[in-house]
């Protein structure tokens, strides 16, 4: 029986995990769930699950969700905040934690989750972009298995050699010559810049393929979730930047690929559905079923490829960059974002805004090695800070 907790329990990656979970009981068992705010969400899912934890942000939140379960007859007990985080991730009982927090707020539990051991199912990408040097160096230290769940990752790692990367410095050496990224274009492929101008929050957020969180819905709009993920395969894969290519494939059914020395190329397909990378990642190097449709190929028909455009997705370029760069610049790059994203889900800037916020931020600032993890928290906070006011400079 594998021991899970589930971190962003109610999220779109939290949801489908569970629901791949409940399709084997006699598998995987739930030790805690975690929601921010969702109490209301987090209690089906006590009831479901019967974890013994429950993590909420604040005791507020943690008093009215202890009455909720009371009310239920759960004996799932309450905590709330970081620490609380760090415990259900890193507790004795723990085999595997499914990392998925959105944003930089999910690196200390799944840091904490690392330094424990723990199997690490990643979909919180943000946490390996703005500390990836620490945070893979802690995988190493403490011989944690880091499993990708993002699913272009989860793809190019199903397509490596069984070996890859499994002793230091094997990388490169086993023939793989790219890795070739899949990118669906998101709601906006084939306008331009200024088409983008005046789109909405809504209309950013309405993937034509997935159903997602709403950051990385306008993350994947702009192009900035390719260049996030673009600077997560160099951490996970140990390539350079210039090893992956972005490929824009609007079907979403080919995942991601890897071109080997001798010509071949191989690619992982399905259906575009999260439980899929979930399941894989679950049961490695097992197999289970994951509720996924069997891909019919007759019905997908077609499978198209282009180049993405550079000029009107700047986000893409930016994070390539920023990736050259090394040290800080992811750091700076994903805080500066975050913060660009939630002003324009807030309505305060425009879209095409998002990519000034980013590129502003990243010249304004020191790029430097963050040797610690409170040298990434300072960089993440002066990042934070400076994009901010950047923000309200562009209101007046
Ligand atoms: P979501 O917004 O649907 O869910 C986020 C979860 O994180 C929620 O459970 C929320 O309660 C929790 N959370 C938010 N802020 C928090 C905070 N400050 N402290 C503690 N918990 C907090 O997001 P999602 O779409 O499920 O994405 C989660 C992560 O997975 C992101 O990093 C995203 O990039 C990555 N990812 C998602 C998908 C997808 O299909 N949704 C695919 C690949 C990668
Ligand atoms: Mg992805």
């Amino acid at each position: 029986m594998q021991m899970i907790t589930v971190l962003g329990a109610t999220g779109s990656i939290g949801v489908s995990t569970l629901d791949v979970v409940a399709r084997h009981p006699d598998k995987y068992a739930v030790f805690a769930l975690t929601a921010h705010t969702q109490i209301d969400k987090l209690a089906e899912q006590c009831e479901q699950f019967s974890p013994k934890f429950a993590v909420v942000g604040n005791a507020a939140l943690a008093n009215q969700l202890q009455t909720k379960l009371r009310v239920r007859g759960s004996r799932t007990e309450v905590i709330y905040g970081v620490d609380a985080l760090c415990q259900v991730s890193s507790d004795a009982a723990v085999d595997t934690v499914m990392a998925a927090i959105v944003g930089a707020a999910g690196l200390v539990p799944t840091l904490a989750a690392v330094h424990a051991g723990k199997k690490i199912l990643l979909a919180n990408k943000e946490a390996l972009v703005m500390a990836g040097g620490l945070f893979m160096q802690a995988v190493a230290d403490s011989g944690s298995v880091l499993l990708p769940i993002d699913s272009e990752h989860n793809a190019i790692f199903q397509c490596l050699p069984a070996d890859y990367g499994r002793s230091p410095g094997i990388g490169m050496n086993s023939g793989v010559e790219k890795l070739l990224l899949s990118a669906s274009g998101g709601p906006f492929r084939g306008m331009s810049l200024e088409q983008m101008h005046a789109v909405t929050p809504d209309q950013a957020c309405a993937h034509p393929n997935w159903s997602m969180g709403r950051k990385i819905s306008v993350d994947s709009a702009s192009l900035m979730n390719k260049g996030l993920e673009l600077i997560e395969a160099c951490w996970l894969f140990a390539v350079p930047e210039q090893s992956i290519d972005v490929v824009v494939h609007p079907q979403s059914i080919i995942h991601s690929l890897v071109q080997y020395s001798d010509g071949s190329v191989l690619a992982q397909l399905g259906n575009p559905d999260m439980r899929t990378p979930i399941a894989h990642a679950l049961a490695w190097p097992q197999r289970i079923e994951s509720g996924v449709a069997n891909l019919d190929l007759f019905d997908v028909a077609r499978l198209d490829f282009e180049k993405p455009d550079m000029q009107a997705f700047p986000c893409l370029g930016i994070a390539r960059e920023a990736a050259q760069a090394g040290a800080n610049a992811a750091t700076i790059l994903n805080a500066a974002n975050e913060i660009a994203v939630q002003a324009f889900l807030d309505q305060r800037i425009g879209f095409t805004q998002i990519a000034s916020v980013v590129a502003q931020t990243l010249n304004s600032q020191v790029i430097n090695e963050p040797e610690s993890l409170e040298a990434v928290q300072e960089s993440d906070n002066q990042a934070r800070l400076y994009s901010s006011a950047y923000i309200k400079s562009l209101e007046k």
